[in-house]
């Protein structure tokens, strides 16, 4: 049994999350991190497969939600990028810059755009022109840029990154706020949709998006204790509105100024986040809904049987096709069922099914499920239901793996000694806070982790004193360490 021993041997242990995540994406091809340039990464086949299924999700909620889809070039001029106050400042550290043409100095520098308000409002500006032309719903999936200095990790952080961004003008600031809710739910759907478990918290002022009124982030557990910000959604007031002379004439012929809101969902954190929740020792585990194969047929061959189980297979794989489930009929004898095993398993396929001469004699089918790898058996006549049957419990168990996982991290400090202990065991621990920034600053001092929000819509009532300075308390705060 050779070929099992190096199986074996491949195997990381999730428990050594960093080891095992880089050797998933490569091993399931998800992406390739070998790209000459520090930051920039290679989606692969498998990998970009899933991406494509989510971004697909995204833009059609977006898309029945009156959002229009929009390509805006990548590069910003200087002059739009640097017009409002703020965001410059949050940005102008880690933009990459086009200086020449050629050998020729351009006259007006251009930016790569780490974030597109400055390239949209000046547009939006033309487009607006009444209260009829409002609101104004549009979004795109592209690359943005950022020159991260933090150390860069496939996925999580890179200096590329591909996401979806939607921005919106509205006449007032109520609708703008009905716009917000808008996007949390439609984010919220699509993770829900990967069975994924995050918290929604507002973001402390001095932590908000650049330019933003306020920002609230969708924050999923990873498992080194990591927040994984896979989600952002801002109010962005009056404030690019004023920059970019953003003003429509009400119902009275008066010129007034109108509200934005903006929000992203990076693809290559979501991905990162689908990985790190489901995944075990074996490999990914993938909801039904993104997996780019969602069932593998397995012939077993048995000595002087292997025809039989090989018609049998190959009607089973047309039953499946032809009703949309995405199948793979893995007939490749050069490797053994055990390889071949392994293989499928590490690339999270949902459910694998095994064909014998025994199976195709008695007409029926035997399914492993990836997540738990029960088997169970079924005629063939209710071969599609009970596969239906199964996807629809693969993610009832994905959900409530990755929620248990979650809530069995959460914690409460009352002190900076309690705090520091939580946070060395991975924890997301909650604390009372005062709302003061000397606070927040000192405490990312003192403990390795920050103030990452208060719960966005769900007040909670402080329960003790700050846990620094012990004035009174104006907030339950979540805290933990981040990428
Ligand atoms: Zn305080």
């Amino acid at each position: 049994m050779a070929a099992n021993k190096t199986i074996q041997k491949t195997l990381i242990p999730k428990e050594n999350f960093s080891e095992w995540y880089d050797n998933v994406l490569l091993e399931a091809k998800i992406v390739d991190d070998r790209y000459p340039v520090k930051g920039f990464t290679v989606y692969t086949g498998w990998g970009f497969s899933i991406v494509k299924r989510i971004i697909s999700m995204l833009e059609e909620k977006l898309d029945s939600s009156g959002h229009e889809p929009m390509q805006f070039p990548v590069i910003i001029p200087e002059d739009a990028f640097q017009k409002e106050e703020d965001h410059i400042k949050g940005f102008s550290g880690e933009v990459f810059w086009i200086t020449h043409a050629g050998e020729n100095e351009l006259e007006r520098r251009l930016v790569l755009r780490p974030t597109s308000e400055t390239a949209i409002y000046p547009m939006f500006k033309m487009w607006i022109r009444s209260h009829a032309d409002l609101p104004l719903l549009m979004n795109q999936t592209c690359n943005v840029y950022r020159y991260e200095t933090k150390a860069t990790r496939p996925l999580y952080r890179g200096r590329e990154f591909l996401w979806n961004e939607g921005h919106t003008a509205h006449a007032t600031y109520n609708e703008a706020e009905e716009q917000i809710r808008t996007a949390i739910r439609i984010y919220s759907e699509v993770y829900d949709s990967l069975s994924l478990n995050y918290i929604k918290l507002r973001r402390p002022d001095f932590d908000k998006f650049a330019g933003a009124d306020y920002s609230v982030a969708f924050d999923a557990w990873n498992p080194d204790g990591k927040s994984n910000q896979i989600g952002t959604v801002h109010q962005l007031g009056n404030n690019f509105a004023k920059a970019f002379e953003m003003t429509y004439e009400n119902e009275d012929g008066k010129q007034e100024l109108c509200t934005n809101t903006c929000y992203g969902m990076g693809f290559g954190r979501t991905l990162a986040c689908l990985i790190s929740q489901h995944g075990d020792d074996h490999g990914l585990i993938l909801p039904p809904i993104v997996a780019p194969k969602q069932v593998v047929i397995i012939p077993i061959p048995v000595k002087g049987k292997e025809q039989i189980s090989k018609e049998y297979a190959k009607l089973i794989y047309h039953n499946l096709t032809s009703n949309n489930i995405r199948t793979v009929l893995d007939e490749d004898d050069r490797l053994r069922p055990g390889e071949k095993f392994y293989k499928w398993e590490m690339n999270g396929v949902p459910i694998r099914i095994e064909i014998g001469p025994r199976e195709a004699e008695s007409k029926t089918v035997t399914f492993v499920r990836r997540d738990t790898f029960k088997k169970s058996k079924a005629d063939l006549v209710n071969l599609v239901d009970t596969v239906h049957e199964l996807f629809k419990s693969i993610n009832q168990t994905l959900n409530e793996r990755s929620k248990k996982i979650m809530n069995e991290r959460m914690a409460t400090a009352y002190t900076l000694d309690e705090l520091k202990e939580f946070m060395d065991q991975r924890k997301l621990v909650r604390i009372n806070w005062c709302g003061n920034k000397g606070c927040a600053e000192a405490l990312k001092d003192k403990v390795s982790g920050e103030i990452r929000g208060t719960l966005w819509l769900d007040l909670e009532e402080p329960t003790d004193n700050c846990i620094l300075c012990e004035n009174s308390a104006k907030y339950i705060a979540y805290v933990s360490r981040t990428y």
